[in-house]
């Protein structure tokens, strides 16, 4: 059969060649579509055959097929396509994420991280593997601090000194009060500055995860720097994490860097478990009377915000700095206080959230 070209149908320029041959199908009058460019314009050539001749005929059946047709130009009713190119792009976005290996031995990885420093992220890591500890007892627990440039575990569990190194040569970490804890503060100097650029940071943290006997672990608390950077994604990118826990104090610059916390999280695939607020009241020991002194209710926003459960509000007392920085933990030495109470259910919530259990042995 020979067809001819018959014209150029302005309006259809635009068109897809899908289209057009669709309007065209049932007469097979439609033969394709001849593109080619005048005065630095793309222009489409309909070819059609004789019996379809004239722009009314074409119109005739332009105006059926849009009427006939929900979805003309299919864009949104190829749910297969849609998903193949969703499936194609997290393809290419995992190329170019490192592999999360688990630690040999360990079960659960908590991030205990902050927006800011100096809110009691490390106190309240400290209370909270001491409080997994004894809530669910037999649960071995972890401390591996990666605030490698304040490294504080060691002042707060009360240990110094160099791991010993195993016949693998991978580091045995030191344990105190049942919790085996690893920190850069064992390996440098108490008062050696690190100056390390990011990538000799990261390679550190590394080697805090993979270079050191960890296991068995039921869970191991990791102790972040503040902030959201190079450690945090490291971290968050290298090793399975079931999930991690904020802490905040109540004054709004604090809320402010934990919400950007929370959503850094967010970003690289770890559920935030909840929020601790921290310093949330002050109890007069004398009269007790209560203070806000860094405001109030500043947790219960960031909870909307964040979508993300306050898991407890840890009050400010002298007791809990002094026992802290003595390298005495509140839950081991005043177990029936508020503030270890506050613990413990922390670590009530996060036993349940995740299903911890005893598992190794
Ligand atoms: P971060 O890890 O966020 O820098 P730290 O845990 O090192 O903070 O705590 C900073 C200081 O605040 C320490 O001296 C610690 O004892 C003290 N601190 C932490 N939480 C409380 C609290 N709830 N009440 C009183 N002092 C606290």
């Amino acid at each position: 059969m020979h067809y001819e070209p018959t014209y150029v149908y302005k309006n259809l320029m635009k068109m897809s060649v899908r289209v057009l041959r669709s309007i065209c199908v049932e007469a097979a009058e439609f033969i394709g579509v001849r593109t080619c460019v005048s005065q630095g314009t793309f222009h489409k050539t309909v070819l059609l055959s004789r019996k379809c001749c004239g722009p009314k005929s074409i119109e005739a059946r332009q105006q059926h097929f849009f009427s006939t047709h929900s979805n003309p130009f299919g864009i949104s009713g190829t749910p297969k396509q849609t998903d193949d190119l969703k499936d194609r792009q997290q393809k290419l976005q995992k190329k170019g994420l490192p592999k999360k290996l688990p630690i040999p031995g360990v079960e659960h990885v908590i991030l205990v991280a902050s927006g800011k420093g100096g809110v009691g992220k490390s106190t309240t890591a400290v209370n909270l593997a001491v409080a997994l500890s004894q809530v669910n007892q037999g649960l071995k627990v972890g401390i591996l601090d990666a605030d490698i440039y304040g490294p504080s575990i060691p002042t707060l569990m009360n240990l110094s000194g160099e791991p010993e190194l195993n016949h693998q040569n991978l580091m045995l970490p030191l344990v105190n009060y049942g919790i085996k804890c690893m920190s850069m503060g064992f390996l440098v100097g108490e008062s050696s500055a690190l100056v390390w650029r990011g990538l000799m940071v990261m390679a550190a943290v590394q080697r805090l995860l993979r270079q050191v006997v960890w296991g068995p672990l039921d869970v191991l608390v990791v102790d972040m720097p503040p902030g959201t950077g190079d450690v945090q994604l490291s971290v968050s990118q290298n090793i399975p994490v079931s999930g991690a826990v904020v802490v905040t104090t109540p004054q709004d610059l604090a809320l402010m860097d934990a919400r950007r916390a929370v959503a850094m999280f967010s970003s690289v695939g770890v559920a935030t478990l909840g929020l601790v607020e921290n310093m949330s009241v002050w109890v007069c020991p004398a009269c007790g009377h209560k203070e806000h002194v860094f405001g109030e209710g500043g947790a219960k926003n960031l909870q909307k915000q964040a979508k993300a459960d306050i898991l407890g509000q840890v009050p400010l007392t002298s007791s809990l700095r002094q026992l802290s920085d003595a390298g005495r933990p509140v839950v081991i030495s005043q177990p029936g206080s508020a503030e270890s109470q506050v613990y413990k259910d922390i670590a009530s919530q996060l036993i349940s959230k995740l299903n911890i259990s005893t598992t190794n042995s």
